[in-house]
């Protein structure tokens, strides 16, 4: 067995899995096997406040049904929060994460108020020291935020960040990609109610499991402009990435959790074969 392709499939259990799912874990697992390599199936239940045990069980049950086969024992983040707050600890010593104390109305609010309109990311700064500590003594609840400012000065700019990207971006980007972690602003690497969050999760978990290929869907591809930041502070390798199209709903729209779309259960008690939804999907 080809040891240089690692791919993996990382639901959240906090739903039932849709068509767009389906078609991640058959577009990953799919390449694993032409590849000759490993397919990993990782469950990411970090957010312990929506992830529900009979979702876990689901993702089991619906991926073999298509059809998938993947190693074990699975690797549940749940089990491994010693390894986000050892990252996190790190970053925070190192100076590049910052707390912030606002809400996440404050936020909102703050966005809507900024001078060239809807500004999409969130970039702050570190409160004055004395009333840090002060707040954090009151028992003031706070998250971790990347500071990007921080991190351009430790790596003395963003210029030399880049990643592989073997699929299509959402506007067909493809090859070396200069990667933008402005995207996402000064992400939230931790609140207090979720120790860790979930970018930093998946890059410490993607370099811990050796993944070569990192195969999901374009909803994900300005996470990868993230991810690829805290690769780069953490030291840790970076995986090609492939991500694929959204599968289109009838009425053109994507299928998403929330939209109630078609679970995979329901479409096979409406008598739907794996065979018909990869035939549907084109695989
Ligand atoms: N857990 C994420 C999700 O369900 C996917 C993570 C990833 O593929 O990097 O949306």
């Amino acid at each position: 067995m080809s040891r240089t392709f690692v791919t993996r499939f990382a639901p959240s259990p906090t739903g039932y899995l849709h068509r767009g799912h389906a078609f991640s874990a058959l577009t990953a697992h799919d390449a694993a096997r032409a590849a000759d390599g490993r397919f990993i199936l990782r469950i990411e239940d970090i957010d312990r406040t929506r992830c529900r045990p009979e979702y876990e069980a689901a993702v089991y049950e619906d991926l073999a049904w298509l059809g998938l086969r993947w190693e074990t024992p699975v690797r549940r983040q749940s089990e491994h929060m010693a390894d986000y707050a050892r990252a996190l600890r790190e970053l925070a010593e190192r100076g590049l994460l910052y707390r912030c104390f606002r809400t996440r109305r404050e936020i909102a609010e703050e966005i809507e108020r900024a001078p060239h309109g809807a500004m999409e990311v969130f970039r702050g700064a570190p409160l004055p020291a004395d009333e840090e500590e002060r707040r954090v003594e009151a028992g003031e609840p706070f998250a971790w935020r990347l500071s990007l400012d921080a991190a351009e000065r430790a790596l003395g700019g963003f210029g030399a960040l880049t990643f592989v990207e073997e699929g299509e971006g959402p506007a067909g980007e493809r090859g070396v990609l200069p990667a933008r972690p402005e995207l996402g602003g000064d992400v939230v690497l931790a609140r207090k109610d979720v120790g860790v969050a979930y970018h930093l999760a998946v890059v410490v978990d993607d370099a811990l499991q050796e993944i070569t290929h990192v195969i999901r869907g374009q909803d994900l591809f300005e996470a990868t402009h993230v991810q690829r930041l805290l690769q780069a502070l953490l030291a840790l390798p970076t995986p090609v990435y492939r991500h694929h199209r959204l599968l289109a709903g009838p009425d053109g729209r994507r299928f998403a959790k929330r939209d109630r779309a078609e679970t995979l259960r329901e479409l096979r008690a409406g008598g739907v074969s794996p065979a018909d939804l990869r035939r549907e999907m084109g695989l």
